[in-house]
């Protein structure tokens, strides 16, 4: 069986990849700090698909702590064949002048350093085996910026980078590189950004049909689920009401 590493599976595109790789037969490596809530879907995830779940409580901004995650994982689950670099986070909305620089550092060590703790400790056991697929999550943020969100664009402008690099880096070592570019999606994510204001993050939402994880989940697994020859290079996927970052049309 087939292993996937997903990081932020606690929630939101987290959570939904990591049912669509369970009903797919894949066994996982599940990331996230919040224990409970990683328990509860595995438990979940094996009793419904009868796949093999190992949990790690980890912040992936301690690059420490992702290295010896991956460095004591059991030989069998050293054969990762998928990571989903997907932890991510928005914290606060403001112009650049108010910014809370706590939020940036946050974003900064998460989004961009998160992925790469993630991508170092991971990328040497695919090289290693000459097989891999490395799913990045980033955002419409990483294509295009909006008013107020400044250092999340620039995060995610930076997995964008980060995506084509890989690509090229490990190329030769037959791994493929994809980035997924979500457009609004209804998971945490708001209330996270609004620092737990469900009231405020609700009305993000509001008079327009959103994605949903699961729109997320399914076009990761096209993209894993093609031949050995096709990588998908990235996929932007937007609300058919929003055509780009900074417009939504809302039937209110
Ligand atoms: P979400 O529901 O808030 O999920 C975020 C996940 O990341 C949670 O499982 C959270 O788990 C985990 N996480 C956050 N900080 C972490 C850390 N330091 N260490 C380990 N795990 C951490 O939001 P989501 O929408 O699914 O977000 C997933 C990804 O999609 C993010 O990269 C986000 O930027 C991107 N994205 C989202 C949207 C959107 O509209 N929702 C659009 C474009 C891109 P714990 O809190 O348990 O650690």
């Amino acid at each position: 069986m087939k292993i996937a590493c997903i990081t932020g599976a606690s929630s939101g595109i987290g959570a939904a990849t990591a049912t669509v790789f369970a009903q797919n037969g894949y066994n996982l490596i599940l990331i996230a700090r919040r224990s409970e809530k990683l328990n509860a879907l595995a438990t979940e995830l094996a009793q419904q698909f009868g796949v093999q779940i190992h949990q790690a409580v980890v912040d992936v901004r301690n690059a420490e702590a992702v290295a010896t995650v991956v460095k004591e994982l059991p030989d069998y689950w050293k054969k990762i064949d998928i990571l989903v670099n997907n932890a991510g986070l928005a914290s606060g909305l403001s112009t650049i002048d108010k910014g809370d620089i706590a939020d940036w550092d946050v974003m900064i060590d998460t989004n961009l350093k998160g992925l790469l703790y993630m991508t170092r400790a991971i990328t040497p056991l695919m090289v290693e085996r000459k097989s891999g697929h490395i799913i990045n999550i980033g955002s419409i943020a990483g294509k295009e910026v909006y008013a107020n969100g400044n250092v999340y664009c620039a995060t995610k402008h930076a997995v964008d980078a980060l995506n084509k690099a890989m690509r090229i880096d490990l190329a030769p070592h037959e791994i493929k590189v994809t980035a997924i570019h979500p457009g609004a999606v209804e998971t945490e994510f708001s209330i996270v950004r609004f620092h737990g204001d469900t009231e405020r993050a609700q009305k993000v939402y509001e008079g327009f049909d959103n994605l949903v994880a699961q729109d997320i989940a399914e076009a990761i697994w096209f993209a894993v689920s093609r031949p050995t020859h096709v990588n998908i290079n990235e996929l932007t996927i937007m609300p058919t009401a929003q055509p780009v970052a900074s417009v939504i049309h809302r039937k209110l």
